[in-house]
């Protein structure tokens, strides 16, 4: 199964664009001659959503899940890092067996997509994203020569793809907008990617961090709102984009503390004179090196 769905970013395709009254000629059930196929080429990239329903599946935390099922990768040449399923050494998806899919019910967003990709683009002047299909026609895929059709609206119904599309928009849209602003944002800080994986994947990690005590002093949140965070992924999840769309975008739907930003730049200013300091010691040795034997 090649990649099933294309974050709205990089892309090499040049597709056909369908929409959700486009017709879909495909039937996959059990029994046609390549069942599982498409899991043993397994090219599957993970929303947030995706990430907690597979880990609350399996009963994992989300640092558990992501070390034992999923590989890290880099999304965009500013190196936004993405998460895809674990597969084996041949492609083999981590969760098929011998009677399909084990985790089935809970399987991400890609596979109920597939055969078809959706990209949501955000058209000049326009003031909300558009959601675009395209077909995926892979040679090992025999449903396409099927019988059944229907509409793109009606497939996706029956792979119960709502609730998943209604979980990702936030996040498929944070990835838009910085798609759509191009070079003008830059590349971000290594630290801010690293806290965008933490935000948009490893939810526990991220509930630490967002209840500690260095958080608290810097974003001013009401009780009410860090008991929630405290509980539920769901929510916690949502803050996460808000919050990346802040680090990103400078957008401040999150209030900062009085004084937080100066003592912010206060404490930069502390570690860019210990990393100079560094550097010149480093530099001097050097140079001791060199004319030691002089
Ligand atoms: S999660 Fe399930 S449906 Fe998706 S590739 Fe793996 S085995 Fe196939
Ligand atoms: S018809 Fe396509 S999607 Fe269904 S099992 Fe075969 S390869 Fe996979």
């Amino acid at each position: 199964m090649s990649e099933k769905f294309d974050l709205p970013f990089e892309s090499n395709l040049v597709p056909k664009m369908l929409d959700l009254g486009s017709r879909l000629k495909f039937r996959c059930y059990r029994g046609i001659s390549c069942y599982n196929a498409c899991c043993k080429k397994a090219d599957i990239t993970l929303t947030p959503y995706d990430v907690i329903r597979l880990k609350d599946r399996l009963g994992k935390s989300s640092s558990e899940f992501l070390r034992d099922h999923t590989v890290p990768f880099r999304m965009d040449k500013d190196g936004l890092p993405g998460v895809k399923l674990m597969t084996d050494d041949e492609g083999v998806c981590n969760f098929m067996n011998e009677a399909g899919c084990s985790v089935y019910s809970d399987r991400p967003t890609a596979c109920r997509y597939y055969p078809l990709g959706h990209m949501s683009m955000l058209s000049t002047g326009a003031k909300s994203d558009e959601t675009h299909y395209f077909l995926v026609h892979e040679e090992h895929c025999k449903g396409h020569a099927e019988e059944l059709e229907q509409s793109i609206a009606e497939y996706l119904k029956s792979q119960e793809t709502a609730q998943y599309d209604e979980m990702n928009r936030e996040w498929m849209q944070l990835m838009l907008k910085r798609r759509s602003m191009g070079p003008t944002v830059g590349r971000p800080p290594e630290a801010t990617l690293q806290l965008f994986f933490m935000a948009s994947y490893d939810l526990e990690r991220f509930r630490r961090f967002v209840l500690s005590e260095n958080f608290r002093n810097s974003y001013q949140l009401d009780d009410s709102t860090y008991e929630v965070l405290a509980k539920e992924d769901l929510s916690l999840m949502q803050f996460g984009v808000r919050f990346m769309r802040q680090a990103f975008f400078g957008e401040r739907t999150i209030e900062e503390q009085t004084g937080a930003w100066e003592r912010r730049v206060e404490q930069r200013k502390e570690v860019w004179e210990a990393r100079r300091q560094a550097e010149i010691s480093r530099h001097q040795q050097a140079e001791d090196e060199k004319y030691k034997d002089a």
